[in-house]
């Protein structure tokens, strides 16, 4: 009997198994894939992941974003960067990699290669089942297997079609190697409700694009292909092999994560935030608060776990709803929403602070807002100049 199992070692479970080992419990992770695995991911983290992390990540960055050149379909291109860091890019291989090695520093027992295939919760204790028939059992199950494991969908009913639908691919830099450096690529306009980016590491630009699923239909490998065949930065790269995947958003209406023993964290919960579907920073910052959940219900042997919705509840969900306002106001109107930002770059760069942690979603939506209310006749302008714009 464990006192904890985690199903998945993404950022999320290797962060939770972590967090309850240090604490000195009993906890098993599982992991169908063997590490260092691929996962489909731009990779960049939002440098807000400092306030959070309790050990250093900086040996897994690539590259460091100071703003980021951003396109209307490709074309229209403007810079707007800043004197301060947004993001750091990470190869998820190497960066799941790092933070699975602390976990089983910590004294986590993990298991690599072996699927999750149903779970029960009955009798004070959990029983995690997995294939070839393994059974183990636990007093607390997390469950961090991401978009596409078994907890989140089949154990909470989650419903894996909210989602942002992408195909990404690594693209080696050409024989002329390395040519950008510090920023990121962001393109709007490219696909319905999404945007397109090209996030440069050491030896690869991640090139992606996403959007929302019911609305982008079946046609995301066009949307790709569109985007690279015309992006500048993308001009004579070879691209060999792309992934489809899928970005598990949160939604309202989404079920609440925490059901008897057994808790969500990450992507199975559908905490990625739904304007940029930034999950890594969502995935660890929640595993943390799931970890804390679980460690005082094992302290007081008190089996409710509904602190860690109440947290949900106080500190993450508002910015997601604020995050789901913002989308309908840029991804519904593209076009509009990049004629605003070409003539008052100040916009990307107060929404940088949001990405920086140092100002709430909320308030930067509630800005955004006001600003255009205020003066409606500049937006109407915006409107009519972005009609004669280059569709
Ligand atoms: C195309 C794309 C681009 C993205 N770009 C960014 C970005 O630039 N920045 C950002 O912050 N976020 C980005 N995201 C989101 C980010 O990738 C996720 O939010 C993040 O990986 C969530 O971490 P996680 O630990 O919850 O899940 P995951 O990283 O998906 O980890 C889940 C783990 O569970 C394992 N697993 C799955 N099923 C089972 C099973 N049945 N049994 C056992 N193990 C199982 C998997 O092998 C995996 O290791 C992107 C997502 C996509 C799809």
């Amino acid at each position: 009997m464990y006192d904890a199992i985690v199903a998945g070692l993404g950022p999320a479970g290797s962060t939770a198994a972590y967090s309850l080992a240090q604490k000195g419990w009993k906890v098993l992770g599982i992991d169908k894939a063997r590490f260092p695995r691929y996962k489909s991911c731009g990779g960049c983290i939002s440098t807000k992941i400092e306030r959070i992390l309790d050990f250093d990540i900086k040996e897994t960055v690539e590259e460091t974003a100071f703003g980021a050149t951003f396109t209307y379909k490709a074309g229209r291109t403007m810079d707007i960067l800043s004197d301060r860091p947004v993001g750091y890019n990470v190869m998820r291989d190497v960066f799941d990699d790092h933070l699975l090695k602390k976990a089983r520093e910590a004294g986590v027992e993990v298991i690599e290669g072996l699927r999750v295939k149903g779970v029960a919760d009955s009798g004070g204790f959990v029983t995690v089942f997995c294939e070839g028939g393994q059974e183990f059992k636990a007093k607390f199950l997390i469950g961090s297997d991401g978009s596409s494991g078994v907890v989140g969908r089949e154990y909470f009913g989650l419903d894996p079609k909210e989602a942002a639908i992408s195909i990404t691919a690594e693209v080696p830099y050409g024989p002329a190697g390395k040519t950008v450096h510090n920023k990121l690529f962001i393109d709007f306009g490219s696909i319905p409700f999404g945007y397109g980016w090209i996030f440069p590491k050491k030896d690869f630009l991640s090139v992606g694009i996403a959007g929302d699923a019911a609305k982008v239909g079946g046609k995301v490998k066009d949307y790709f292909n569109e985007f690279v065949s015309t992006h500048e930065a993308l001009k004579g790269l070879k691209i060999d092999h792309r992934d489809g995947w899928t970005v598990p958003i949160f939604y309202t209406g989404a079920a609440t994560p925490v059901r008897g023993r057994v808790v969500l964290a990450g992507d199975t919960g559908h905490l990625v935030d739904p304007f940029l579907g930034e999950g890594i920073y969502y995935a660890i910052r929640t595993a943390k608060a799931a970890a804390v959940a679980v460690d005082t219900a094992l302290k007081t042997g008190d089996a409710d776990l509904s602190s860690y919705k109440d947290w949900l509840e106080k500190e993450v969900y508002p910015e997601f709803r604020s995050a789901e306002r913002l989308s309908d106001l840029v991804y519904d109107h593209p076009r509009l929403w990049y004629s605003i930002i070409e003539k008052d770059h100040d916009i990307m760069r107060r929404y940088y602070n949001v990405i920086r942690g140092e100002e709430t979603a909320d308030s930067f939506y509630s800005w955004v807002y006001n600003k255009v209310k205020s003066k409606p006749w500049k937006v109407l302008r915006r409107w009519i100049e972005s009609r004669f714009m280059p569709a």
